[in-house]
Parts: structure tokens; C-alpha cells; sequence
């Protein structure tokens, strides 16, 4: 039985380098890889045509060539993208699906198509309104599109009865990295912020199977502690959209003094937070799916009266006990850096203190970074601050 160490290396090495992965599968077994993108694709789809769904990942590869196609102030996920179109990183993937959220994405995926001439793209366009009722047969008529296109591209029929297995099987690999989360914010396992982002963006670019048992294991690998050391300082990190953020930024942070109990970025809490249903039309629950999601950990790219990011963040605060927020930002994110008011003014209305840091491509400046977190850390530990307030009270989505 390997160790909790040799298990979180293995996947660290796929999260790292995911192409060289999804190359090794299909070679193995002669079967497709398809690329698809953040941040609402159901990946439930895409396994049950029999293919690898991936979700592509940010290039740890300087944006060169890839400057010519999209402008310096695209988010550096999507000049990543469009550079790997250029500079031959996305051969392994046969086609791309994908849902839209955000102009950025768009205009990346306009960059591939115009670049990767032999490699299809599809985009279904989902409706960011959750409250209106036309909306729920909106998505569904674009869950049977996907279908069809992805039925037409693998030259296969997708059962009724294949969807379900597939949402069963990534209701289980979610289930358990929600184990791990629990855990985390119980404090009865220590797993750095950079070991749960390892966990789940490997969880976002591997066979789920092979991907569940490894987790599994992982598990019962596991040592479990009773509390994290009084003198770290708990922190929730916050956003962070499409893509990770560079793990020496959150090594950094937690060699701080801090300890990372909760997060809800993407490639963390926000990815795995909601399973489909497991009842019912198949097609259905992937519709209901993303609809609970943004009700579950609600996201600045959807528009949704009944629930709001900023209450949705200081109650996970007061679950995780988390004693101050960092925001991670994307460097020109719009939905982010548009929403990020509202964030700031009710963390300030509850007293929780909080930092922004923002990321791009390359090239962080870690140790101005670090004194910038040092002093968070300070204030938090001076306890000049007092607990969060309660939180507004919103009605759930129905
Ligand atoms: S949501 Fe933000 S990170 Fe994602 S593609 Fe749009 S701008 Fe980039």
C-alpha cells in the first residue's frame, strides 16, 4: 500500500503535466480526448461517449506566440490557452466543448478554432440568469445539444442509462474530496492549500475511476491529527476562477504562520462543492446541476437574487472558523474584479479581515507578497478585529 506522500506525489505529477497523462490513456486505449473548458461543463458527458474529458489547464509555459491573437489584458488563463493553441501544447486533445461564462473565454476559444483548424470546437451558450423559469428548459435543450454533437463526434449512441453510471461516478470522486474538505475544516487531517489543489485539479484531468481509487486510498493513507497548533492563523481563500493559482503563492502563504482550512476556488472547493442527482432523467439532473451549483457556492458570472457570494463566503467562515479571507484574483478578470467590491464591503461589515492578492501567468512577486500576508497575519493576531457578524439571511433557490 503506497503512503498518503507517494499518492499525493503521483498526482502531483498529473496535475503538473495533465497532457502527458491524457497521452498515456489514450494510447492505451485508443480512444478520444476531449478538452473542455471552466467553468460549467458537465464532465458527466463527455465519460459516457466513452472519451477523457480534461479540463484544460493554465501552461506553466511563458505566453509567447499567443500574444499576436489576444490582447495583454485577457486574463492569463485565456492568453494561455490561445499560446498553447499556437505552440503546438494542445496536440492530445481531439476536439474542444465547452460552456460559456465569460467574454474572455469566448474570445479564446475564437483564437483556437482560428489556430486549430483540425480540431472542432463546440460551445454551448448557457443562460447566467437562475431566477427566470424559461431558464431551466433553456439548459436542458443545451444538455441535448452537447449530446448530440458529442454522439456525432464519437461516432456513439449516449444511453440514458450511460449518463447515470458516469454522474454516479463523479458523485463518488467529489464525495470523497468533500471528505477531505470536512476533514480540513474539522482539523483532524493537516493537507496544505497546495496539497488540496494538487488533489483536486488532478481530480479535473484524470480517468474519474482510476482517479476515485487513488483518492481512496489516499484516505485510508492518511494520518489524522487532532488540531492544526494553536498559533496559526486560519484563513479561508477566496475565488480564483477557471484556473489554479500558482502553488508557491499558497506555499508562501501558509509558511506565513497560516493555515489554509477552507477555500472556494475553482480548482478547490467551488469545482466539487455540488453532486448531479442521482434520480431521474439523466439529462435533467446535469441541468439541475448547474443551477444547485451556483446556489450551493455562488459564482460572480451568475445572476441569482435568492443568493449571494459575499453571505455564502462569511457563513463558510463561520463553519471553518477561518479568522481572515484572501482573495485571489486573477489579473484581469472581469466577473472578479467587478464582483470584488461587494466582497470587500461584507467582509468589512462583519469585521473579518482581509487581503487582496492578485495573480498573473508569471512571474509573482512573492516576498513583497509575503510581507503584504505577514501583515494580515498581524492583524489577525492582534485580534483587533472583532468575530463576523451574522450573516444577511437569503431564501435558498428553489
Ligand atoms: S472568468 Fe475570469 S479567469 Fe475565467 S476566463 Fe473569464 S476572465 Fe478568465
Amino acid at each position: 500500500m503506497p503512503t498518503s506522500e507517494e499518492i499525493l506525489a503521483r498526482l502531483a505529477r498529473i496535475a503538473e503535466d495533465p497532457n502527458r497523462y491524457a497521452e498515456a490513456w489514450k494510447k492505451a486505449r485508443g480512444r478520444k480526448v476531449i478538452g473542455t473548458f471552466p467553468m460549467n461543463f458537465p464532465l458527466e458527458l463527455v465519460h459516457a461517449a466513452g472519451a477523457l474529458p480534461v479540463v484544460v489547464q493554465e501552461s506553466g509555459q511563458p505566453i509567447t506566440l499567443g500574444r499576436t491573437l489576444l490582447f495583454e489584458f485577457y486574463c492569463g488563463y485565456t492568453r494561455s490557452l490561445t499560446d498553447q493553441a499556437m505552440t503546438g501544447q494542445m496536440e492530445v486533445f481531439d476536439a474542444f466543448f465547452l460552456v460559456d461564462h465569460c467574454v474572455a473565454l469566448l474570445g479564446a476559444a475564437d483564437a483556437m478554432r482560428f489556430e486549430l483548424t483540425d480540431k472542432p470546437i463546440f460551445l454551448a451558450q448557457y443562460m447566467a440568469s437562475m431566477d427566470e423559469a424559461w431558464n431551466v428548459p433553456e439548459i436542458r435543450k443545451q444538455i441535448d445539444l452537447l449530446r448530440a454533437q458529442l454522439e456525432e463526434f464519437c461516432g456513439v449512441t449516449i444511453t440514458d442509462a450511460a449518463i447515470a453510471h458516469s454522474i454516479r461516478l463523479y458523485n463518488r470522486n467529489r464525495q470523497l474530496l468533500r471528505h477531505l474538505y470536512d476533514l480540513r475544516r474539522a482539523g483532524r487531517i493537516r493537507i496544505t492549500a497546495g496539497q488540496m489543489q494538487v488533489l483536486v485539479k488532478s481530480s479535473m484531468v484524470m480517468d474519474v475511476e482510476e482517479h476515485t481509487s487513488l483518492l481512496a486510498d489516499y484516505l485510508a493513507a492518511l494520518e489524522q491529527e487532532n488540531g492544526f497548533g494553536e498559533d496559526l492563523v486560519k484563513l479561508h481563500l477566496s475565488g480564483h476562477f477557471c484556473h489554479a493559482p500558482p502553488i508557491a503563492l499558497l506555499d508562501m502563504i501558509e509558511s506565513c504562520g497560516a493555515v489554509v482550512v477552507d477555500d472556494d476556488l475553482f480548482a478547490g472547493f467551488r469545482y466539487i462543492s455540488t453532486d448531479v442527482p442521482e434520480t431521474g432523467d439523466p439529462a435533467d439532473g446535469l441541468t439541475r446541476w448547474y443551477f444547485d451549483r451556483n446556489t450551493n457556492v455562488p459564482c460572480s458570472t451568475q445572476a441569482q437574487k435568492t443568493v449571494d457570494w459575499e453571505t455564502y463566503l462569511v457563513k463558510s467562515l463561520e463553519k471553518s472558523g477561518a479568522e481572515g479571507v484572501i482573495i485571489l484574483m486573477a489579473k484581469f478578470c472581469e466577473p472578479h474584479m467587478l464582483y470584488y467590491p461587494e466582497l470587500r464591503k461584507e467582509l468589512d461589515r462583519c469585521g473579518v479581515p482581509h487581503l487582496l492578492i492578485e495573480t498573473e501567468h508569471l512571474g509573482l512577486p512573492l516576498e513583497q507578497l509575503r510581507t503584504r500576508v505577514e501583515a494580515l497575519l498581524e492583524r489577525v493576531s492582534r485580534g483587533a478585529v472583532a468575530s463576523p457578524a451574522p450573516a444577511r439571511h437569503l431564501q435558498p433557490h428553489p
